[in-house]
């Protein structure tokens, strides 16, 4: 599976250094690609010499070596993953503030792939408040984590801090690899959020769905090497780039942006809470108050989900959603059929933490032949994660 990667190591000074051979070796066994960029401090616990024969590549340690440039732009387009371990508390503080003052940093910080760091240092270290504000840093800027055991350290203390044994290491990459091109070369459509359908040149009929279930399905599947085509109704949420989104404001406007192109689609997630009416005529002045009662006229929307079904060719999958007030299994088996859908993922407000606005959901997954899966509350990001494990499985 990880033949023809291409893996970019960064070693810091740290003692773990010296199981770099090991992990490189692990990684060389699978047909993977190595090169190795070390810190001037690193080369204190391993030799470059050692790295550059295992590897099978010369290692890179300076910006400018005589008169030559070192392309560390192109060595972070080179590669498929950076790995920087072991990753050191100074190093670690580099990169949480972007320093450029050696080569490991110039490569991370022109690094166009994605990026892994396995962490070593002393429990106190470890534990300290600006490691910790580092490393949250860092993760929210997407770096992956591979957590340090525990054991001895050292210093001489058992404790937390020591670097994943490369063995782990390439547990890792392989999962990831796993992970991230489970979805390739798929194509994903996705609604989320709410539409907001005019009565009158101020005035909408809308309601409180926040997008962020759609959003996180969309980030799974980019995650998972998809290509997603997002199409938002009004929220607050950034969007990450890397999705294609397409922003809408009401059932038609999101109707149109489905069917465009949905030939080309293999899954198709109706996350978004669309307007089942919206006004016949809608006024371009804004309604003046009266004491009289208002009635206003109002009409179906299209069921974008329904008429997927109808054109939904055998390749295509189709997922629907239901949120139900009450008797949600009947309702969701009922959509099922009605709509030709091959999933419906239900959540009902009787759930607490589920259903709209929150950062949590509590789903029940139905297929086509009626199985049920059920989820406890967790993270949307980690009901996205079920939801496609699920359907992928099928
Ligand atoms: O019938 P109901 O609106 O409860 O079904 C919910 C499902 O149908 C959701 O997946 C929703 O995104 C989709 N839907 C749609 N177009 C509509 C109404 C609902 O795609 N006009």
């Amino acid at each position: 599976m990880l033949k023809g990667k291409k893996i970019l190591i960064g070693i810091s000074g740290s003692i773990a250094a010296y199981k770099i051979p090991d992990l490189i070796r692990l990684l060389i066994k699978e047909g993977v690609e190595v090169r190795v960029v070390m810190t001037s401090a690193s080369k204190s616990f391993v030799t470059p010499l050692t790295i550059s024969t295992v590897s099978k590549n010369a290692v890179l340690t300076d910006l400018m070596e005589g008169d030559t440039w070192s392309n560390h732009v192109l060595l972070g387009r080179w590669a498929d993953l950076m790995i920087v371990a072991p990753l050191s508390c100074n190093t670690l503080a580099k990169m949480s503030v972007g320093l450029c003052d050696n080569l490991l940093m110039a490569v991370y910080l022109s690094a166009t792939c994605p990026v892994v760091v396995a962490p070593a240092m002393d429990e106190d270290m470890w534990l300290h408040a600006s490691t910790k504000a580092n490393l949250s840093i860092l993760l929210s800027r997407g770096t992956h984590l591979i957590s340090v055991g525990h054991g001895e350290l050292a210093s001489g203390l058992i404790g937390e801090g020591r670097m994943a044994e490369p063995f782990e290491i390439l547990e890792w990459v392989k999962n990831y690899f796993l992970v991230t091109q489970s979805m390739s070369g798929k194509k994903v459509l996705i609604t989320a959020g709410p539409t907001h359908e005019p009565i009158d040149a101020v005035r909408f009929i809308g309601n409180r769905s926040s997008g962020k279930m759609g959003l996180a399905l969309a980030n799974e599947c980019l995650k998972r090497g998809a290509q997603v085509k997002l199409v938002f109704g009004p929220t607050q949420q950034a969007v990450p780039s890397g999705i294609e989104c397409l922003h809408v404001q009401t059932a038609a406007e999101m109707y149109e942006a489905c069917i465009d192109g949905f030939e080309t689609i293999d899954i198709a997630c109706m996350c978004a809470a669309v307007a089942d009416y919206s006004a016949v005529s809608v006024s371009n002045e804004k309604i003046k108050k009266s004491s009289q009662s208002l009635n206003i006229a109002l009409q179906p929307t299209k069921d974008i989900l329904k008429h997927l079904g109808l054109i939904k060719k055998e390749h295509q999958l189709l997922v629907g959603f239901a949120l139900e007030t009450s008797n949600g299994e009947a309702y969701a088996l009922k959509k099922l059929k009605e709509k030709n859908a091959d999933f419906i993922v239900l959540n009902t407000t009787q759930d607490e933490g589920a259903g709209f606005g929150y950062d949590t959901n509590k789903v029940t997954i139905f297929d086509k032949s009626g199985a049920q899966f059920p989820f406890e509350l967790k993270s949307k990001q980690q009901v996205a994660a079920d939801i496609i494990d699920t359907i992928l499985k099928q």
